[in-house]
């Protein structure tokens, strides 16, 4: 009888999931597990805590829902804390297993607890969270392109999208105790007070995800608008919101996008269903940026090795972690992101700049409070997007927020600031 580990981790579903699909294929029993890893729960160099609230939140309802879908197949999913290093290994002598089965990740602590247990086990790992498949692109990984603008023309050029992955009728596993997951009391955060500001309730989980996919897309419509309200800043409607399932990976790209050419063939193709698509290939760019730079994408000077000079001086960053610098539209986007864990991309644009040029402040300060804080943080959209607003990243140019004039043109009458005085 062959057993594999399936080791869950942004990958939180059950469709088109490539590497549930091969420890299928290639074993008679599998063992899910998910593991609460330690180091993430922790705080980080400025005393940050790496996972806050509102992501824990999520990422248990996503377990959650995992494991429901999990044990409608006939199996479930074990939910440890610790370390995959360790955790790993005791499961593998408890059940027999011989192999473990995980998607890929890209970045560098992640890259190590990969290799720390491929010294002791054959570990299989795939690519399930990009939209283009990584040995699909024209050119070599060394060669990703420093410009968005080239990236983009080459993959959707050369690169088709692949087919996705049906859910499987079963998951066989060996006899085992069903874990019950742990609550946000009991790993230590308060509960979650929701507020009736938030752009929409977020859930976690592939149910919720679907839903949201419904909504955008077929029930409301507001894809084929999207290009015209993506720079929104209040309530669901603006942008997708598709984000925090990305995240963990309990929504697809790959889904996302064969239901968007669904969309085109039965509804419309126009600008907006295109912006979409080109959406998530900013997400990928950065996921290719990761592989290509390593270590690089978390260094003071980021990918360009630029030599920066900071004054970091605390009471102002905690003035703006608090929403208290004074320029009201850089105030309401971090109150918004304090009390919901989200803010649009339009506020993350201006915030970030104001922190790095305006405050002179070091930007990974401002991306270790985003990696706190955001509901849908993903490690190289967090920090792809802040090398960039901080001008050591995929920018060739020194790009300045005015975020007065930004106020003007966004939030010309003020309702946005208002709803978040
Ligand atoms: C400083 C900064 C930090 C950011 N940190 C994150 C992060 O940790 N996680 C994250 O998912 N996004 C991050 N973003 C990108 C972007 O702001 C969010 O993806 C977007 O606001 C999420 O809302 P949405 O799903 O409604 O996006 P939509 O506008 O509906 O876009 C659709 C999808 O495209 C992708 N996307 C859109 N814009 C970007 C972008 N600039 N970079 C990468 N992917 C993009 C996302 O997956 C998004 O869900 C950051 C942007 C900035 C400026």
């Amino acid at each position: 009888m062959r057993k594999a580990i399936l080791w869950f981790r942004n990958d939180l579903r059950l469709y088109d999931n490539p590497a549930l699909q091969a420890a299928l294929n290639e074993n008679d029993q599998i063992i899910p597990v998910y593991i609460l890893d330690e180091r993430f729960l922790q705080n980080d160099q400025w005393n940050i805590q790496r996972t806050g609230p509102f992501r824990m939140k999520f990422l248990l309802e996503s377990l959650t829902d995992l494991k429901e879908h999990l044990e409608e197949k006939g199996a479930t999913l074990l939910v440890r804390r610790g370390i995959p290093e360790s955790i790993i290994p005791e499961l593998a002598l408890e059940f027999d297993a011989k192999a473990v089965y995980a998607s890929k990740e890209y970045t560098h602590e992640e890259i190590q607890v990969e290799e720390s247990i491929a010294t002791t086990f054959p570990l299989h790992m795939y690519h399930s969270s990009s939209l283009v498949h990584p040995d699909d692109v024209p050119f070599a990984i060394t060669e990703v392109p420093d410009i968005f603008t080239q990236f983009k023309k080459k993959v959707e050029k050369y690169a088709e999208i692949r087919p996705t992955i049906p859910t499987p009728d079963r998951v066989p596993t060996p006899q085992m105790i069903k874990d019950t997951l742990p609550t946000l009391e009991e790993l230590g955060y308060a509960s979650i007070q929701p507020d009736e500001r938030s752009v929409i309730p977020f859930r976690g989980g592939a149910v919720a995800g679907d839903d949201r996919l419904d909504y955008y897309l077929w029930d409301s419509n507001l894809v084929a608008t999207y290009k015209e309200t993506r720079n929104g800043l209040i309530g669901g409607d603006y942008s997708t919101k598709f984000s925090p399932w990305l995240a963990n990976g309990s929504m697809s790209p790959r889904t996302i996008y064969h239901e968007l050419e669904r969309y085109e063939e039965e509804v419309t193709k126009n600008k907006s269903t295109y912006w979409v698509k080109f959406e998530l290939l900013w997400r990928d760019y950065f996921k290719f940026v990761a592989m290509r730079y390593g270590r690089r994408i978390f260094f003071p000077g980021g990918i360009q090795d630029k030599s920066m000079q900071w004054r970091n001086n605390d009471k102002v960053f905690q003035r703006w972690k608090n929403g208290e610098t004074g320029d009201d539209f850089v105030d309401a986007n971090m109150r918004e992101l304090k009390a919901t864990g989200f803010m649009s991309n339009r506020g993350r644009q201006n915030v970030a700049s104001f922190l790095v040029h305006q405050l002179k402040t070091d930007w990974r300060k401002g991306a270790a409070w985003f990696e706190s804080m955001l509901v849908d943080y993903d490690v190289c959209s967090n920090y792809g997007n802040w090398m960039y607003a901080a001008g050591v990243g995929n920018d060739p140019r020194d790009r300045i927020f005015n975020t007065q004039k930004q106020a003007g043109m966004y939030d010309g009458a003020g309702k946005y600031r208002s709803l978040w005085q």
